[in-house]
């Protein structure tokens, strides 16, 4: 159910299990799965169960232990996945990107120790 009344958002769906998705974590009130359309070696998109948060605005106001534990599934996720250094990245408005208004971090990152992600992973977004 969205707090718009409008259709669930494609994250509910992948939720719900409507449609396929590489889930790589779940949590009680979370859950992370493969971008699919990658913009990095590994991109990672974790998203609330609950879908009444638009963005990341919302979700901090209104549930901030969620925010949290949101990040800290971030770093356990790039912890497992990448050299440890990431990107974490929350569209916040359509000009900037922002395409499914169901909050949601991107994990942008790298599994090799040389690999730098370049400026393309931002902008594409
Ligand atoms: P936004 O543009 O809102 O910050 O991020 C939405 C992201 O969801 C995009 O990177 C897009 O590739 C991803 N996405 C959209 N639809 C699907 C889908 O059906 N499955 C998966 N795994 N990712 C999706």
């Amino acid at each position: 159910m969205s707090s718009s009344g409008a259709e669930p958002s494609i994250f509910s769906r992948i939720i719900d299990r409507q449609i396929p998705a590489t889930i790589v974590a779940e949590t009680d009130r979370l859950i992370a799965f493969e971008d699919i359309a990658p913009k990095a070696p590994v991109h990672v998109v974790i998203t609330t169960k609950d879908p009444q948060y638009r963005n990341v605005v919302e979700l901090a106001a209104g549930d901030p232990a969620l925010l949290a534990d949101l990040v800290g599934l971030a770093r356990q996720i790039a912890a497992e996945r990448t050299n440890g250094q990431f990107r974490l990245v929350f569209n916040t408005g359509e000009a900037a990107g922002q395409t499914v208004f169901h909050v949601h971090a991107h994990v942008l990152g790298s599994p090799t120790a040389s690999e730098t992600l370049g400026e393309d992973s931002l902008g594409a977004l």
